[in-house]
């Protein structure tokens, strides 16, 4: 299959779409990034990788990191992690308070901010400590996008903080339900730096293959989870990865993805490839527009869904 012409028939057909959609503006320090950029990258199993536009501009990753740490807590935990997250889909925008609040504190998944959050607070419990847990997670997104430049972006990190009113409330709210072992304060300022980790379409498209082939790297052979878990990873990443437009993308694109407010989305092709992309504007559940257009582009043009 020719790639690149695909890649490059994709960014044709998405440039009308550029002025689409909201870049996140209750993030402030997101909301100074040229909204109009677009870039793709995949990656195959034998390490050949294409881009088109700007794959080598970072950008905040925001919620793609959630499938790092849930990753993280699921090795670590195993089934037990599901005494204090749910794996079911939300139906709910991503930092919704009613539904958990309903829910006894316990958060419907682990991609919804309180999932994420409640995952943090799991992994500085295991780590002990805050910072190092935030070590852990930067070192694990490190190894598996083979990248050891990667960092979070500290301006972002404390816009989040100083505006991070509703993810306080969530951690709080999980705090009264006996729902967290850590001081909401810590878990959340955790949370915020893991999401202000700033990355490009090729390192994430990188770091996917461990995902598309049933948890071992297929260049480096490392395994870093077990066939079962990485298959209900993807699992949760098809059903929960774009909050409540998760029914949405899995009929538009058909694959287990995970998006961010930043404006990228990870794909996973399983057995063939990993895949990124990235466009700052946003559609009303906040995941990028032009991206969910360019991987539904994709999979209608190579007909690699899972479906
Ligand atoms: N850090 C962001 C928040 O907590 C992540 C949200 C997202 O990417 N959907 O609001």
């Amino acid at each position: 299959m020719d790639y690149q012409t695909i890649l490059n028939e994709i960014k044709t057909e998405v440039s009308p779409l550029l002025n689409e959609g909201k870049v996140a503006d209750y993030i402030p320090a997101l909301a100074d990034v040229d909204p109009e950029q677009f870039a793709m990258t995949i990656t195959l199993f034998d390490g050949k990788e294409y881009s088109v536009g700007c794959s080598d501009t970072l950008f905040s990753i925001q919620s793609i990191s959630k499938v790092f740490t849930f990753t993280m807590a699921l090795k670590l935990y195993r089934k037990e992690l599901y005494k204090r997250i749910g794996r079911e889909p939300s139906g709910n925008p991503f930092n919704s308070l009613v539904q958990l609040e309903y829910e006894n504190g316990k958060p419907r998944n682990p991609f919804i901010n309180a999932g994420a959050i409640n995952v943090t607070d799991s992994l500085i419990s295991f780590y002990k400590n805050d910072k190092i847990t935030y070590e852990e997670i930067l070192k694990f997104i490190q190894a598996i996008s083979k990248d050891n430049s990667i960092k979070s972006c500290d301006e972002v990190a404390s816009s989040e903080m100083e505006h991070g009113y509703r993810n306080l409330a969530l951690a709080n709210l999980m705090k009264s339900f006996n729902n967290l072992d850590n001081e909401s304060v810590n878990v959340v300022k955790t949370y915020f730096k893991h999401c202000a980790i700033e990355m490009n379409t090729k390192m994430l498209s990188r770091s996917m293959m461990y995902l598309a082939n049933n948890g071992t790297d297929p260049i480096t052979k490392l395994e870093y989870i077990t066939p079962s878990q990485s298959k209900r990873i993807n699992a949760v990443m098809l059903t929960c990865g774009h909050y409540d437009a998760s029914g949405d993308f899995a009929y538009r694109v058909g694959l287990p993805g995970k998006s961010g407010v930043g404006g990228g989305i990870v794909a996973v092709v399983p057995n063939i490839m990993g895949i990124s992309v990235w466009s700052p504007r946003l559609n009303k559940q906040g995941n990028s527009l032009v991206g969910t257009k360019a991987l539904e582009l994709f999979t209608t043009k190579t007909g690699l869904s899972i479906f």
